[in-house]
C-alpha cells in the first residue's frame, strides 16, 4: 500500500507538524510498499489530486503486468516505448516480423 505525505520544506509553518499534516504547498512524496519493494521518492508535484492520480497509476499498471502473459505484455511494452519516445524522436516505425529491423530472413 502506498501513501502520501508532504515533505515539508524548513520555512513551512507546518514544519512541526510531521509528515501527516498535508494542509500545505510542501512537495508531496510517497511511502510504501509495491510488489514488495519499498517505494519512497517525491512524485515532483504539489497538487494533492494529481499526486493520488500518480499513485493510481503506479498501482494500476503493476495489477496490469501481473495479469498479464508475455504475448500481451511485448505489445504493451513497445505501445509504452513508442508513446515515451514520441516526445522526443517523432513517431517510431511500427515494428513488424519480417521487417528489416528483424535482420534478413
Ligand atoms: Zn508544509
Amino acid at each position: 500500500m502506498l501513501k502520501l505525505w508532504r515533505r515539508h520544506l524548513p520555512e513551512c509553518p507546518h514544519i512541526d507538524k510531521g509528515r501527516t499534516w498535508v494542509k500545505c504547498a510542501c512537495p508531496i512524496w510517497v511511502d510504501g510498499s509495491l510488489d514488495g519493494r519499498r517505494v519512497r521518492h517525491s512524485l515532483d508535484t504539489l497538487n494533492w489530486q494529481r499526486a493520488n492520480q500518480i499513485v493510481h497509476d503506479m498501482e494500476s499498471d503493476l495489477v496490469v503486468v501481473k495479469n498479464s502473459s508475455i504475448s500481451d505484455a511485448v505489445p504493451m511494452f513497445i505501445s509504452d516505448c513508442e508513446r515515451a519516445c514520441s516526445h522526443e524522436m517523432g513517431r517510431l516505425a511500427p515494428i513488424k516480423p519480417g521487417s528489416p529491423t528483424f535482420g534478413p530472413d
